[in-house]
């Protein structure tokens, strides 16, 4: 985006703010990594909707909710991207129905907060999202899911946002859905280049070990989801809640800058235990650390540069694989560009 386009949202009303070289370690959980060209805080939907069809057609776009599953390399992100925390927070109780009560929740509203909407209403299924530190978008994306329990499991519909800025209506059946994984299915190149003409590849690196999963990079985004849930005790609720939490603290590092689990669970084990058992609990590079408590999570110690993160993330793969012929499959995202000028300066200064 350049000036003249951002003069150009400026015109077109946007009611929300553009920021340039924004930090991405303000808003990714692993508080490490370099900054967006450009961040797009929409005042909200309506304001998200007009920034999409201002932006250019060649314009990358990246949406990111609580980037508690994201690390941003060193060297930025080219290309804009959009903070529905700010934007999409609506959160209300919807009708009653034969399988249950809808709850509506914008993609911008924190996980945590439809568990403790949905006790409050005395409705129960949605306890397991208390401890999932992200969005609603994001935990769609993700298919977010513990103790049990994952996001589409209690997706009646959820509403998604094309690049053009128009609104449609989605179901669970337009997905394919699976541990941690949703995608599209078919439908989606053709609609995309149907509503689309300039669809083009995003210029993200997209550095995942794995296939691409999720809406992101393509040109559709999750902007609302209507939850279905049972009628039960919010006071049974708040106390499976309190339980979760306290499980949580007791097995996981959460008192340092972390992205949760880094690696899936390969079928029939455990990513942890895997990593332990290669004797990396503990391995630190420059800021980062893999946790003594939970060798599936990488802390930033303090000063962490994304490369010391990405750099532990690719020795539990290599150590992983050779020790055990397992290949991890990463359950972060990692984007943006290398910081080169800082590898070179690493190697020709002491
Ligand atoms: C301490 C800790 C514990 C965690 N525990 C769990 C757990 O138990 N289970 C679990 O599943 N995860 C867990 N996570 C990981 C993470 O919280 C979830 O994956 C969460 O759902 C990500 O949401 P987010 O808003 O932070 O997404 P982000 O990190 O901002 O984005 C993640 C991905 O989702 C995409 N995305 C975000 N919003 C949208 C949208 N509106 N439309 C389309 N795509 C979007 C992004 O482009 C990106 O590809 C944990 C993380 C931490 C830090």
């Amino acid at each position: 985006m350049n000036m003249a386009e951002m003069d150009k949202l400026a015109a077109a009303g946007l009611r929300g703010e553009v920021r340039l070289r924004e930090p991405m370690a303000r808003h990714t959980s692993w508080r490490a990594g370099g900054s967006a060209e450009r961040a797009l805080l929409p005042a909200d939907l309506d304001d998200l909707a007009l920034t999409l069809r201002v932006l250019a057609p060649h314009e990358p776009v990246l949406v990111v909710g609580l980037g508690s599953n994201l690390l941003v390399r060193d060297g930025g992100l080219r290309g804009t991207v959009i903070l529905t925390h700010w934007a999409l927070r609506e959160l209300r109780r919807g009708s009653a129905t034969a399988d249950g009560t809808d709850l509506y929740a914008q993609a911008g509203v924190p996980s945590p907060r439809v568990a403790r909407f949905a006790a409050m209403n005395d409705l129960k299924g949605a306890e397991f999202l208390a401890g999932i530190p992200g969005t609603v978008g994001g935990a769609l994306a993700m298919n977010a899911g513990c103790y049990g329990g994952e996001t589409w499991d209690i997706v009646a519909s959820v509403e998604t946002i094309y690049r053009s800025g128009t609104i449609r209506s989605r179901t669970r059946d337009d997905y394919e859905i699976a541990y941690r994984h949703v995608r599209l299915k078919d439908e989606r190149g053709r609609m995309n280049l149907e509503v689309h003409e300039n669809l083009h590849p995003s210029s993200f690196i997209l550095a995942s070990s794995t296939p691409l999963r999720g809406p992101h990079p393509s040109e559709e985004w999750f902007v609302s989801a209507t939850f279905r849930l049972p009628g039960g005790s919010g006071a049974e609720s708040r106390v499976r809640i309190t339980e979760l939490l306290r499980r949580r603290i007791a097995t996981q590092p959460l008192e340092r800058p972390n992205a949760g689990s880094v690696f899936r669970n390969p079928p029939g084990d455990y990513a942890a235990r895997l990593i332990e058992a290669c004797g990396l609990k503990g391995k630190a590079i420059g800021g980062a650390r893999i946790s003594v408590k939970h060798a599936n999570f990488i802390v930033n110690e303090g000063g962490a540069r994304a490369a010391d993160i990405e750099a532990l993330i690719v020795l539990a793969e290599q150590s992983v694989r050779e020790q055990f012929g397992v290949v991890l499959e990463r359950e972060v995202l990692i984007v943006g560009e290398r910081d080169e000028g800082a590898g070179m300066k690493a190697e020709g200064q002491p």
